[in-house]
């Protein structure tokens, strides 16, 4: 049977770290089983619900490269795939439970259902709802009222209650003892289901086959279960996922700092390294690898190597893992991506670097070694953007290394094809016609003089990337310290 899983997101804010890897781990459970992944958008939380958000879902999910087989935009066979959509489906099965007896009408108002809770608890009692104690509430006069007024029943699932018992494919056996919870809301007053109620339906009609998703679904497991009984369906395979910790041990949030996947996106993170980091969220590959590429990710991918332990959260791990990235990236791809940084921070204008591409290329790729989030990259590229100050006593020049220096414009203005090779020729042949010179001395002080810098890019990048003419006007700077 082919397999099929799906990702099901509340269109209610921005793709978290936890919602992307959930996404991820259903996605690699698919590409490795030859099976689909679908995209759902369970958008029945009307209030919340925004297309904005479910757009940028879907941008943070393809930037991942999490590219989906059914979903909202593209469609497929099992559509439509918006809960919202899909009224008609909840619809008819309520039909079919009321019909079978386990689902029934209560003709009470929100407010009523909470204060028959809040008199359970007051009268030490479990508050769990039953159907004897709901359908007090249906009096002829009260049905006739809510005619009266076009208002709506709510409708209870029948909860059999009884011990459940869930062979998850990740925590092994799960019990559910008898008592956790009572009859509970399918469709609520204005005609939309709940959550649980709508999942089952849409993974039933969607023929999914399994459900990976995060262990604080659990308790919302049990009530699917029970209604898969009832209904008669098929259960699919269940894998709860442990939670991932922030390092105090505590659920991840907006505490720990930690941003959404477009938050990471904007400081420079790199897809490939955003996926990487993931994954090792619970999952472990057989040869404890870590660097993987999207590739070995689904080679390797299964749900048998995922940890039912809770994962924790290590930024400074995923901050150096995108180090490695790009300092491995191709740098051609990188420069692009790199492009929004660089003309954002004013470095210089949108046409001047499509102009000036292979320049920025080499630029970019003299500085990366020392970059691990891209929103660090124009500050390392100003020192070929900026006019150096030059601090004096950062110098160490003696009359030799002023001497040398003058030399050097004058071979430097005999290059005719300024590249790399000739420049470091140059620099040879100058260090030759003068044989005491100290070459460290020489290199040292001729980046202080370029960049002000006692450090930076190598220094053959550095004349490179500057250009014979500016590299001659701050050579010549050295003028003035000549006695
Ligand atoms: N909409 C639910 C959520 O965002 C989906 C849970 C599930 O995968 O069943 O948590």
């Amino acid at each position: 049977m082919e397999v099929r899983v799906r990702f099901a997101p509340s269109p209610t804010g921005y793709l978290h770290v936890g919602g992307a890897r959930t996404a991820l781990f259903n996605f690699l459970f698919a590409r490795n089983q030859g099976g689909k992944f679908i995209l759902r958008i369970e958008d029945t939380d009307l209030e919340r619900s925004t297309k904005e958000s479910e757009l940028k879902l879907m941008e943070s999910l393809k930037w991942l490269g999490l590219k989906w087989d059914e979903g909202p935009d593209i469609g497929g066979n099992y559509g439509p795939y918006r809960q919202s959509e899909r009224l008609n489906f909840y619809r008819d099965v309520v039909k079919e439970l009321m019909e079978k007896g386990k689902a029934y009408e209560v003709y009470a108002r929100p407010e009523e259902l909470e204060e028959l809770r809040e008199k359970l608890l007051s009268k030490g009692e479990l508050p769990h709802y039953n159907r004897e104690m709901l359908e007090q509430f249906n009096t002829k006069r009260r049905i006739e009222e809510f005619k009266n007024n076009g208002e709506k029943p709510v409708v209870f699932f029948v909860f059999e209650d009884k011990e459940y018992e869930l062979d998850d494919l990740i925590k092994g056996k799960v019990i559910f003892r008898k008592g956790a919870i009572g009859d509970f809301v399918l469709l609520r007053s204005n005609g939309i289901p709940t959550y649980n109620f709508a999942c089952v339906v849409d993974d039933h009609f969607m023929n999914i086959t399994h459900v990976i998703r995060g262990d604080d679904h659990l308790s919302n497991t049990l009530r699917q279960m029970a209604m898969y009984e009832s209904l008669n369906w098929e259960v699919p395979h269940f894998a709860h996922v442990s939670m991932i910790l922030g390092p105090d041990g505590k659920k991840l949030s907006k505490r720990h700092g930690v941003s959404s996947v477009e938050g990471y996106r904007d400081r420079g993170y790199l897809p490939e390294a955003m996926v990487n980091y993931l994954a090792l969220l619970g999952w472990s590959h057989p040869d404890g690898k870590e660097l993987l590429t999207l590739e070995e990710l689904i080679d390797n991918f299964s749900l048998e190597r995922v940890s039912s332990n809770p994962a924790i959260y290590d930024e400074n791990k995923l901050r150096w893992m995108n180090g490695y990235y790009i300092r491995n990236y191709d740098i051609e791809d990188l420069t692009k991506i790199a492009k929004k940084f660089i003309v954002d921070s004013q470095l210089c204008d949108e046409e001047e670097f499509e102009n000036n591409f292979e320049w920025f290329k080499e630029a970019v790729a003299s500085v990366r070694n020392g970059v691990e989030e891209l929103i660090e990259l124009p500050e390392k590229l100003k020192i070929y953007f900026e006019k150096p100050s030059l601090n004096p006593d950062d110098l160490k020049l003696n009359q030799e290394l002023i001497e040398a220096y003058l030399k050097l414009s004058e071979n430097i203005k005999k290059i005719d094809d300024w590249s790399k090779n000739e420049i470091l020729r140059i620099f040879r042949e100058t260090l030759k016609e003068n044989r005491k010179l100290n070459k460290k001395d020489f290199y040292m002080n001729l980046r202080i003089i370029l960049t002000g810098k006692t450090e930076g890019p190598e220094l053959l990048d550095i004349v490179y990337l500057f250009g014979k003419d500016k590299v001659l006007k701050r050579l010549l700077t050295v003028e003035s310290f000549k006695k």
